[in-house]
């Protein structure tokens, strides 16, 4: 057998070029709790690269809940779900969030990407055909990888490469998608989604971790909007760590599919439940989800009013009504140097850059919240305009 040297110098051959080529990902140590203000090192910065879209990460029934429920539960879970990790908190939630995206029933996980890993894995196997969304999220680029089923992708929103491919295909099909595609902030066409679907003999699972809470008069997010049930074959997979404030996952759908998933989804089988406290905090900011439209229409004004400041500063923005709201740079330096420059000003918005967007698409991905007032907005496009090298 070949011996192979340890290969620890060819890795720091790899950062070295990731550095040289302006690729390198680091990391900012936060001192202060979520919110449009951050603290680091010392310096205040306005926040517009948080995923908390309706401002409960810090709100105080949120808090209030945490402290209670680790009052009653203690803090760890102990164990998985299905050995006696599972609280009566738990329960509860799921049961809550079945009601609130009107399924049959709910399945917490961990987070988000577990769901997607642990969802995909127990609806299809290696005889399967899994087909995506090129701009899917990578949770569930790894997941199709993960289950060994063949994988197709198809371009961006084009259905009618959707439809031939799953007309070709023979054995389970399960289509999978980003309900508010997490870079570019517009959404899968739900309706058309679910009708091929339907029509194929196949399984949809939506990942709306951008739209729930955020997307719909009510915040049940992407079906909402389009009308369409939590209901075969349509899968809903939710998150808790952004509009919900907390952390966590639920995958949503009939009986059967989670009765499936208890049995055979191995990131649900093989891991330590959340902290029942967690799940209480996420009750409480369900009820706020549910009972404060107003942080919803809060934050479509301040979309509005970002979109309305970026055109008249002739910005490239896409086509997105979310809460993500990205400025198209071009290229990877270009970006950078944009986002330093903006950091410069107090405010933190992240440049977006190869391999998580194709290499002459990078871009400042900004995320506004309905914590965010109009003058923080203003001072984002003020900011936006003093930019050297930006059209407008
Ligand atoms: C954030 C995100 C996830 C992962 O959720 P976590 O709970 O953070 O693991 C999955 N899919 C999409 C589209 C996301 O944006």
């Amino acid at each position: 057998m070949v011996q192979h040297e340890p290969e620890i110098s060819v890795l720091g051959a790899h950062l070295e070029r990731l550095q040289r080529q302006h690729l390198y990902r680091r990391r900012e140590t936060v001192d202060s709790p979520q919110g449009v203000e951050l603290v680091i090192d010392g310096r205040s910065f306005l926040n517009f690269c948080s995923n908390d879209y309706l401002g409960l990460a810090n709100h105080p029934q949120v808090v209030e809940a945490f402290q209670s429920g680790v009052l009653r539960y203690g803090v760890g879970a102990g164990a998985s779900h299905l050995i006696s990790g599972h609280s009566r908190a738990h329960q509860a939630l799921e049961e809550e969030l079945a009601d609130f995206v009107g399924a049959p029933r709910a399945l917490l996980f961990s987070t988000g990407y577990m769901a997607n890993l642990g969802a995909v894995g127990a609806l299809t196997d290696r005889r399967g055909t899994v087909f995506e969304d090129k701009l899917n999220h990578a949770s569930l680029i790894d997941a199709a990888r993960l289950c060994q089923a063949s994988v197709r992708r198809y371009p961006h929103g084009d259905l009618g490469r959707l439809q031939a491919l799953l007309a070709e295909s023979a054995g389970k099909k399960l289509v999978l998608t980003d309900g508010v595609f997490s870079m570019d902030g517009d959404v899968a066409p739900l309706s058309a989604l679910t009708e091929l679907a339907r029509r194929h003999g196949a399984t949809l699972l939506v990942d709306d971790a951008h739209g729930l809470g955020v997307l719909g008069a009510g915040g049940r997010g992407s079906c909402e909007i389009f009308r369409q049930p939590v209901a075969s074959p349509l899968i809903l997979m939710g998150t808790l760590g952004k509009a919900f404030g907390t952390f966590g996952a639920f995958v949503a759908a009939a009986e059967e599919v989670i009765e499936t998933l208890i049995q055979h989804a191995r990131a649900y089988i093989y891991t330590t439940a959340l902290p029942p406290a967690v799940a209480e905090a996420t009750r409480a900011s369900l009820r706020l989800v549910r009972t404060e439209a107003w942080r919803r229409d809060l934050l479509r004004e301040r979309i509005s009013q970002f979109r309305r400041g970026a055109g008249e500063l002739g910005l490239r923005v896409l086509d997105s009504a979310t809460a993500i709201q990205p400025v198209i740079l071009g290229d990877p330096d270009a970006a950078l140097a944009a986002a330093a420059a903006l950091r410069q000003h107090g405010i933190l918005v992240p440049a977006i850059r190869p391999p998580t967007v194709a290499r002459n698409a990078s871009r400042l991905r900004i995320t506004l919240s309905a914590a965010h007032t109009a003058s923080h907005v203003e001072h984002l496009l003020d900011a936006l305009a003093r930019l050297p090298g930006l059209p407008g």
